[in-house]
């Protein structure tokens, strides 16, 4: 359905897209997840031909979207990050408004595309009131119709869950779940376990960069060959050190805390086998007791982690900062 190849995206000196290629089956719904700037929206902007890309192709079911662009973009429902609403007219307007350009002109095709998408997003007990005085949440579910109308076999969304409260995100997410199997969707997000709980397939971008694709559980397992092992072992600071550093069998660690004589140790083992029984010889030759030994694999969230820099939770409170301070802003 999508097939995206050597996609480069300038803005004069800054390179927003850096010759990210995938493709995306019939059928799938696929994650873009990265964090903000990673140049997701703009990957997205490119595939649906609004905006041209650098260098690179994009094909929508086998038409390039420069070459063919109305034969493309009858493919496509598009919501962007922004839904494009006309905030005075009421969501039937609107939406009869869309049919007319998406080339639905028949009064009767009309009504029955716009009856079919409303009840598809549930927004009929509001087909009548002007968008300006709905919820965000309904206005995102208009958003989705707008989408929906004509039923493109292709659903790109970008962000689709961005600002909304915990209950409509739950709401929009199932909606879009319920949307598997009659659709092809690429979603965007930043956040793992939006990704994690629809798609069936997630690309992770960082700084315009694909840096890894793959099913959310291979993901996972592939990063799982290392283990993390959490130390508590009695000893001072530097002999504790220089054991570390002179282990065979870890690849990297972070003294956490210090305590009573007690060094907390997060560390990862450079082998796929449990190493337990070596790291006990070993810090036994030396004479420093270990005091508690654990392995844990590492999740999803670790991955994200790993190949990004950005951790999740800390996006996550950047991001309901930007909300709060957005809300204080209104209010003054
Ligand atoms: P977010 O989740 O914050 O929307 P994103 O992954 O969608 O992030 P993009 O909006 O695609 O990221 O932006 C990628 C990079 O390109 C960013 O560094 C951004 O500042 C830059 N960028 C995007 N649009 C423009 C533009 N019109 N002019 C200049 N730079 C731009």
């Amino acid at each position: 359905m999508i097939e995206v190849s050597n996609l480069v995206k300038d803005y004069g000196n800054h390179h927003a897209v850096k010759d990210i290629s995938f493709t995306v089956d019939d059928g799938q719904i696929v994650g873009l997840l990265g964090p903000n700037g990673a140049g997701k929206s703009t990957t997205m902007n490119i595939m649906t031909g609004y905006i041209s890309a650098t260098s690179g192709t994009v094909k929508i079911g086998g038409c390039d979207i420069l070459e063919e662009p109305i034969q493309a973009k009858k493919l496509i429902g598009y919501l962007p990050e922004l839904p494009p609403l006309y905030e005075d007219m009421t969501v039937g307007e609107y939406l009869s408004f869309v049919c007319d350009l998406k080339g639905i002109r028949k009064k009767e095709d009309k009504i029955a595309a716009v009856t079919e998408v409303e009840e598809a997003v549930k927004i009929t007990e509001v087909k009548g009131r002007l968008i300006k005085n709905l919820s965000k949440g309904y206005k995102q579910r208009v958003g989705l119709a707008q989408a929906l109308i004509g039923n493109p076999p292709l659903l790109i969304l970008d962000e689709p869950t961005v600002g909304l409260d915990p209950n409509q995100i739950i709401e929009i997410r199932s909606l879009i779940k319920s949307l598997a199997g009659k659709h092809t969707i690429i979603l965007s997000s930043h956040i793992l376990s939006e990704v994690n709980a629809i798609c069936d397939y997630v690309l992770i971008i960082d700084k315009g960069i694909l840096v890894a694709e793959d099913t959310p559980e291979n993901l996972s397992r592939h990063f799982a060959d290392k283990n993390r092992i959490l130390l508590s072992i009695k000893g001072e600071r530097t002999q504790v050190e220089e054991a570390l550093e002179a282990s065979l069998y870890l690849e990297s660690f972070e003294i956490t805390s210090e305590h009573d004589d007690i060094i907390d140790v997060t560390a990862e083992s450079s082998s796929e086998k449990d190493v337990r029984d070596e790291l006990f010889f070993e810090f036994a030759d030396k004479k420093l007791p270990i005091v508690k030994m654990e392995t844990e694999n590492l999740s999803l969230e670790d991955v994200f982690l790993k190949l990004t820099g950005q951790d999740i939770d800390e996006m996550q409170n950047e991001e309901n900062e930007s909300q709060e301070e957005d809300q204080e802003g209104d209010g003054k």
